[in-house]
């Protein structure tokens, strides 16, 4: 049975088609790391990063190489 992230409904990376993200990258994060198990979901840098500050901003990517310090400080420098 098909696992999904329990962000599905609410990620923009999913729910948007406005965000930049090609729609062959989004169907491969998708499959990668939403649609799979908690075991992938569980190293989503967006699912991390909802995690800890309960928002994830849409400059990130599952694969996003950035702790949820990093994403806050970038957050913050965009707003500035
Ligand atoms: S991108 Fe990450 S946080 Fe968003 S639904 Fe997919 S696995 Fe969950």
């Amino acid at each position: 049975m098909e696992q999904v992230c329990p962000n599905i409904s609410t990620c923009n990376l999913v729910v948007r088609d406005d965000l930049g993200i090609n729609a062959k990258k989004k169907k491969e994060y998708m499959s990668k790391y939403c649609h799979r198990n908690e075991e992938s979901w569980s190293v989503c840098t967006r699912y991390l990063t909802k995690k800890a500050i309960n928002f994830c901003p849409d400059f990130v990517l599952p694969n996003s190489k950035m702790t949820p310090d990093e994403v806050i400080d970038k957050f913050d420098e965009g707003n500035n």
